[in-house]
C-alpha cells in the first residue's frame, strides 16, 4: 500500500491556508482600528467630527491571493509525490 502522507506535504509559503492574506487589507484594519480608538476619544470633545474624511480608502483588492506555491490546495508535492505523477503521466498516456 502507498503511503499517501510521503507523497505531500503542508505549504510552506501559506502554511497550509492555500492563500495569502493582502497586506493592504491588514493595514487598512489597522488604520480603521487606530482610528476607531481615537475617535471614542474625540466623540467626546467634538460631535462635529467628519469621520468619512479620515476614514482610509478601503482596498479594492481581494482580502487574500491564492497562493501561488500551492494554488490554492494548502499542500505541495514532495519529490516522492512527484515521482508518483511521473509515474501515473507516463502509464496514462496511451501513446506508449
Ligand atoms: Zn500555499
Amino acid at each position: 500500500m502507498i503511503d499517501l502522507n510521503v507523497l505531500d506535504k503542508q505549504c510552506s509559503r501559506c502554511s497550509g491556508l492555500g492563500r495569502i492574506e493582502n497586506p493592504h487589507w491588514f493595514q487598512f484594519w489597522t488604520k480603521l482600528e487606530g482610528l476607531k480608538n481615537s475617535f471614542r476619544i474625540s466623540e467626546i470633545e467634538d460631535r462635529s467630527i467628519n469621520f468619512e474624511k479620515i476614514t482610509p480608502d478601503q482596498p479594492t483588492e481581494p482580502m487574500s491571493f491564492v497562493c501561488k506555491e500551492c494554488h490554492g490546495r494548502g499542500k505541495v508535492l514532495t519529490s516522492e509525490g512527484k515521482q508518483l505523477i511521473e509515474f501515473i503521466r507516463f502509464w496514462m498516456n496511451p501513446n506508449y
